[in-house]
């Protein structure tokens, strides 16, 4: 438990971020995905189109297409290396805890769980950044609940089919 400030956006996070950003994981068309999400950042001009391949409660696959500025771009991109292959669940799980750190919850910042996602705590000062770098895993919660949809979880009011 030491109390050193929190870094601003340290040059070794930067780096990781703009390495994801011009070298995309897991980017392109799925074969045989379950389940597609599509979202937009209207603040930003940023979009995605998440495909999943659901199967029981594993994520055997995903691939994402998108546009949008560096920090929306490299977000998703690395939320799709740390998500492949685990459980929905843990999905869930990933993307609340994303979702805490990003609205300045200094616990989650402190996440290993997080991986190298905990680049992007210093986003969380910047208000207008914040929705960039959740709009990957807002797409992803959606597709969760989607791929669940059938097992009884309640339904997404105003959701677009
Ligand atoms: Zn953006």
């Amino acid at each position: 438990m030491s109390s050193i400030p929190e870094p601003q956006l340290s040059s070794l996070y930067q780096e990781l971020i703009l390495e994801h950003y011009k070298r995309p994981r897991n980017r392109g068309e799925l074969e045989g995905g379950t389940v597609e999400v599509h979202m937009r950042n209207p603040s930003c001009g940023d979009e995605i189109r998440l495909q999943l391949r659901v199967e029981g409660d594993a994520i055997m696959d995903l691939r994402f297409v998108g546009e949008g500025c560096a920090i929306s771009q490299a977000s998703v991109s690395m939320m799709t290396t740390v998500v492949k292959g685990g459980r929905l669940d843990d999905a869930m799980g990933l993307a609340k805890r994303f979702t805490e750190m990003m609205r300045g919850d200094p616990e989650a910042a402190r996440d290993r769980s997080l991986k190298d996602l905990r680049a992007f705590q210093g986003v969380s000062k910047f208000p207008v950044r914040v929705k960039c770098a959740l709009l990957g895993f807002d797409a992803l919660q959606e597709a969760v609940k989607r791929a669940r949809g059938t097992e009884g979880s309640p339904a997404v009011p105003g959701a677009t089919p």
